[in-house]
Parts: C-alpha cells; structure tokens; sequence
C-alpha cells in the first residue's frame, strides 16, 4: 500500500477540509520534502478569497523542509542530500530559457500561472496535475528535478527560514530594485511583513533614514517597524503624511519609495510621487489589482525625472541574500514572528494574515505536523 500525507486542501472559496494523498512513486530525478514550515502571506489571503480556477489546490507557496527520499539523479544534477534542510521557490521554471539562465524564475514563461493554466506553481496548482502535491500546506510536497532550492545554513532555525519569502522581496524591492543603499533616505508604505523586510534590508544596507507609513490599526506593527529599523513611524489617519515627510527631510524629499500597501488603492502611488526627492527618485509600485485610472499624475512623474518599478517577486540571489540576512541574526526576527497554526488551523492562519483571525498577526507560519 501507498505512504499516505496529510494535506490542508482548499475546495472552494474560503473553505479548507483535511484530505489524504498518496505518496506517489518517485524515479531517479525526482524527491520529496518533508515540510517542516510552510509560511503565510497577503497573497494567500486574496487567492484563499476567490473561487477556484480548477479543480481544488493545496496551498501553500513559501515552504521550508528536510529532502527525503532524493533520487541519484535529482541528487547528483542539483548537489543536494537526502536531510538538507532547504526552502523551496514557489517557481517551477523550465530551467532552459534566458530568464531561468540568470536565476529570474519569475519571468519564465512556465510559471506564469495567470496566463498559462498548464503552469506550475507551488501553493497556486490543481491536485488534478499528477501527482497533486504541489503545495506546503501538506506534510511532504513533491519535488520534479526542476524545482528550485536554496540550503538552510546552520543556526537557521525552519521558522526563521519560512521568513526568506518575504525577505527575499524585502531584498529585491528595496535593494535591486529601489536602488537602496548607504545614506538613502526611504519612505516605506505599509508595515505587512513586506514592509517589515524593506526596513530590514534597507537598513542592513545602511539607509540614512527610513519612514514608514501606516494606518491606526497598524499602531502594533509600527511599534515592530521601529523595533526591526525604522528612524519614523507615521500614522496616516492622524497626521498628514506628506507634511511629516517634509518636515523630517528638511523638505527636500525621499530617494526611494516602497509601496508595500498592496491592496490601498492608488492613493500609496500618489502620496509617493509627492514625496520622492525633486529630481531622479524612484518609486517601486504594487498596482496588479488596481484599475487603470486616467488621471495619474504622468507630468508629474516626469518633470520630477521618477523611475517607476514594479515590484513583482524575486530573483535567485535575492534569496541567497535574504536567508544570507536571517541568519545574521542582526534584527529582532522574533518581533514580526508573531502566530504559527497546524494543518488542520490553515482556515484560520490565512485569516489571521488578513487580519480576521487571531489579532496582532504579521508572520504566520503554518507547521503541517502540529
Ligand atoms: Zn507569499
Ligand atoms: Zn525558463
């Protein structure tokens, strides 16, 4: 008879049941993982929220495990062991074209799930595609020879890993993208655990001077942004932001800003083009659920001479960068690690994360053997 595991599965819109698997039967390139922690974010609420697009899905997409049952091949083409504890990139590139070559997984064709329904995605894919666990919300989530690892360094503990998701955007949008450095000054919206890791790498990268913007019932979570490295906390409900901003720039603006409100409107978008610097600033936006609107400020932008980003995922050395930083051990990790749940809690974690659930929730990491 067949191993079995225990999954989370999402059957419809909100709605989670317990469902076994079987294990399936592995060849010489492929493996499986034994999850140890599968973390939590703002994109699991939206995608939990809607209807499924096939047929159900285990969920799931920052995941952190032990290798078991690798095969020679898998482990001889990838450099990995049976027992390494690895995190695993929600990508499933083709590993052939020019994007997979320089480590930029998220702009290969076979991951862009949204466009391409034979696409795979871990945390975002069918249990209809052979052999359905493709999820973290799951004891053991298989591994094709094409799935992307990166090695857990010793003094990691997998909780602390399970932050390398959004760490990895922290590094990407604000480093790469943003262009953040020594002596920066950054205006970062929105104190989510994107937000939290921006503060991290902006200040690891030593930023001169980071303000970061939220609303009243993030008064918690700005008392952490301070906490992980930011100079100022603005409450944009109470006090006008773009004033505060002035005033503590000596009016002359920021270098950088970080839209990590996902989900506020276009309003982030505009307070940032006021606020970036007179000339030569750059703003990385989160627009993929905004409409288009027609009066976006396009003169603006260009008599201030702004570079617009898109802040869309991660690359490879983003990733070695962010569990590079984890395991400094340099910010108060602890802060922002606020809630973990076990399989059968998924409902209520995803619901933390969207602030229904358990209060006061920034990172949620599910453990699938709790
Ligand atoms: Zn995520
Ligand atoms: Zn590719």
């Amino acid at each position: 008879m067949a191993e079995k595991t225990l999954t989370a599965i999402k059957v419809d819109a909100s709605t989670t049941e317990m469902r076994e698997f079987d294990i399936p039967e592995l060849s010489d390139d492929e493996a499986l993982l034994k999850m140890e922690v599968a973390g939590v974010c703002g994109t699991d609420v939206s995608q939990y929220r809607l209807p499924l697009r096939g047929g159900p899905l285990i969920m799931g997409h920052e995941n952190v495990g032990y290798l078991t049952k690798v095969g020679k091949t898998f482990a001889e083409r990838k450099g990995f062991k049976e027992g390494d504890l690895v995190f695993l990139e929600h990508y499933l590139p083709c590993m052939q074209c020019e994007w997979c070559h320089l480590g930029e997984y998220r702009h290969c064709a076979a991951t862009e799930w949204l466009y391409d329904p034979t696409a795979i995605r871990y945390g975002y894919t069918s249990t209809d595609t052979r052999p359905a666990l493709w999820g973290g919300f799951s004891q053991y989530v298989y591994l094709p020879h094409n799935a992307v690892l990166h090695k857990i360094p010793d003094g990691l503990t997998p909780e602390e890993a399970g932050v390398a998701t959004p760490m990895a955007n922290g590094v990407q949008w604000a480093l790469f993208d943003g262009g953040v450095g020594y002596s920066s000054t950054v205006l970062i919206q929105g104190p989510g655990q994107q937000g939290m890791a921006c503060v991290m790498a902006a200040k690891h990268a030593g930023a001169d001077r980071i303000i970061v913007t939220g609303t009243s019932k993030d008064e918690s979570r700005l008392q952490v942004a301070k906490a992980l490295g930011a100079d100022d906390i603005i409450d944009v409900q109470v006090e006008d932001p773009l004033e505060r901003i002035n005033e503590i720039t000596g009016g002359k603006g920021v270098d950088v800003v970080l839209d990590c409100t996902s989900g506020a409107g276009a309003a982030p978008m505009l307070l940032g083009i006021e606020a970036l610097k007179r000339r030569g600033g750059t703003i990385v936006v989160q627009g993929g659920e905004l409409p288009e609107f027609p009066d976006f400020p396009m003169g603006r932008l260009t008599r201030k001479g702004i570079t617009m980003k898109s802040a869309r995922g991660h690359n490879y050395r983003a990733v070695e960068l962010a569990i590079h930083q984890l395991a400094s051990h340099r910010f108060p990790l602890e802060r922002m690690m606020t809630h973990s749940f076990g399989l059968s809690e998924v409902d209520y974690a995803i619901k933390s994360v969207g602030g229904e659930g358990a209060p006061g929730a920034i990172h949620v990491s599910v453990f699938p053997w709790k």
